[in-house]
């Protein structure tokens, strides 16, 4: 094995990605990681570490760019962070996806041939996301500033107005600033745990264009409000402005408790033909277009017709339940989170849906307890996961009950790829996989799958 030192030179062709999105290529079977590159440059580097097998080298120059390089719309697309993908042209982006799943489900899963139907993008990948969290600052001069954190840093990159967001974020966020200006708030700064204002929360529902501005602060209320809402209200869709008290030194956002200043207190939007209501502190998909897709996809392939009894696990705010529900004869949904069965639980009375039912649990707890205990049944089961994946007692039971089809939706396809092992080494084959591109510009990505009973 060639032994590298740092300051070495050394010549790489990029052909994959890492999950944090470096470049990676390979000297004589050795694997580099390479910031700042995308697939198919030819690039020279300098080596900064090695280990056994990989080592972490600096980008120096192109030799040859990629012929999917383009130049990144944003201007603080490299320190921002937020969009690795960026510098690859969108289809490349969408290609690189796909191949990412069809890997994983041939190397980690064990399967020869991968069903895949072709991965549902954005027609315009830019300014999806409905909601966005502007933290405050000062900048060296002490102006100041918004915008994002560098990588993972507590520097704040100025940018008021990041191109995946909405463009009403701008307008907002002057606004705030000049009332910053005006009455002498001072921003939040973490070390010290001084100042009042924190991150700006926003949110649009896309269908309905309600917008909704939340403003975290670190004391017990902001002054001068009502010359604020004033401003606001002059964005056109403005419906809910509030402010929420966060005075712990912590990172989270959010604090508990929030405070109306003007409107109903929430916002509502729409996926399909599912209304929701959306207050400051609930959960919802960023990217509404999106995920429209993914779900209408799980609905197609959980087959319905009327009859079925479906169980939805992990299900959040309902979000799948509801869809479902429109075409099941009743769904139950599994979650952990209770304040997310409080809001599916109110979507459904909003909806007017009585055949859904919610349990709060871990989904490897409830489901084998109702199981064992009532013998429950279901005809499709629908598992949306986080990255982690089902846990064994909940694909053990899954096999149990014996669906005819079991709808994965997964946000990490490596996950995934485990899991379907286990159904096929169960009794179940896979029918059907697509991805879904609801991180365009962004590294992750999410797939449904259909499996059925063999
Ligand atoms: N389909 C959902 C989102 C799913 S995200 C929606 O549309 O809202 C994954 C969800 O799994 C999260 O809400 C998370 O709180 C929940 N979760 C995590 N671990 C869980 C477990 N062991 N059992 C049940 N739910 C879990």
């Amino acid at each position: 094995m060639a032994e590298w030192k740092k300051n070495d030179r050394i010549d790489v062709m990029i052909e994959d990605m890492s999950e944090t999105g470096e470049g990676i290529g390979k000297t004589d079977g050795f694997t580099w990681f390479i910031k700042d590159t995308v697939i198919g440059d030819k690039v020279q580097a300098k080596v900064m570490k090695t280990k056994k097998s990989y080592g972490f080298a600096k980008l120096e120059r192109i030799t040859e760019p990629s012929f999917n390089r383009i130049e990144p719309k944003c201007p603080v697309a490299g320190p921002c962070g937020g969009c690795q993908l960026q510098a690859m042209d969108y289809g490349e982006q969408l290609r690189y996806k796909e191949r990412k799943i069809y890997n994983n489900i041939t190397r980690i899963g064990g399967f020869s041939e991968v069903p895949m139907q072709p991965i549902m993008g954005m027609d315009e990948p830019w300014r999806y996301r409905n909601k966005a969290q502007f933290p405050w600052g000062l900048d060296k001069d002490g102006n100041i500033v918004t915008g994002f954190y560098a990588g993972r840093t507590h520097s704040i990159i100025s940018c008021e107005d990041c191109l995946l967001g909405i463009e009403e974020n701008q307008e907002v966020l002057r606004q705030i600033k000049a009332h910053m200006e005006r009455y002498h708030l001072i921003p939040y700064e973490e070390a010290s745990h001084k100042g009042l204002i924190r991150h700006t929360l926003i949110r649009k529902g896309f269908r309905t264009g309600e917008i909704m501005v939340c403003q975290v602060i670190n004391g017990n209320s902001l002054p001068h409000s009502k010359e604020l809402v004033e401003r606001l209200l002059e964005i056109p869709g403005m419906t809910s402005i509030s402010f929420n008290i966060n005075k712990e030194r912590t990172n989270v956002i959010l604090g508990d408790k929030v405070e109306n200043l003007y409107g109903p207190g929430y916002i509502t939007d729409f996926i399909g033909a599912v209304k929701y209501r959306i207050s400051p502190l609930s959960f919802y998909q960023v990217n509404p277009v999106q995920t429209e897709k993914l779900y209408g996809t799980a609905l197609a392939y959980a087959g319905l017709t009327g009859v079925e009894t479906v169980w939805d696990l992990y299900c959040g705010i309902g979000t799948i339940s509801l869809f479902l529900a429109q075409k099941a004869k009743k769904v139950y949904g599994v979650e952990i989170v209770p304040q997310a069965i409080e809001d599916a639980r109110e979507n459904a009375r909003l909806n007017g849906l009585d055949n859904v039912e919610f349990f709060v649990g871990k989904a490897e707890e409830v489901l084998p307890e109702q199981y064992e205990k009532h013998q429950v049944y279901a005809d499709v089961i629908v598992v949306d996961p986080p990255r982690k994946g089902c846990d064994e007692a909940c694909l053990n039971t899954i096999v149990k009950m014996g669906p005819k089809r079991v709808v994965y939706v997964s946000c990490d396809s490596a996950t995934l790829a485990r899991d379907m092992k286990y159904l096929a080494e169960n009794g179940y084959k896979v029918e059907k996989v697509r991805g879904c591109d609801m991180f365009p510009q962004a590294l992750h990505t999410e797939v449904c799958c259909l499996i059925v009973k063999a």
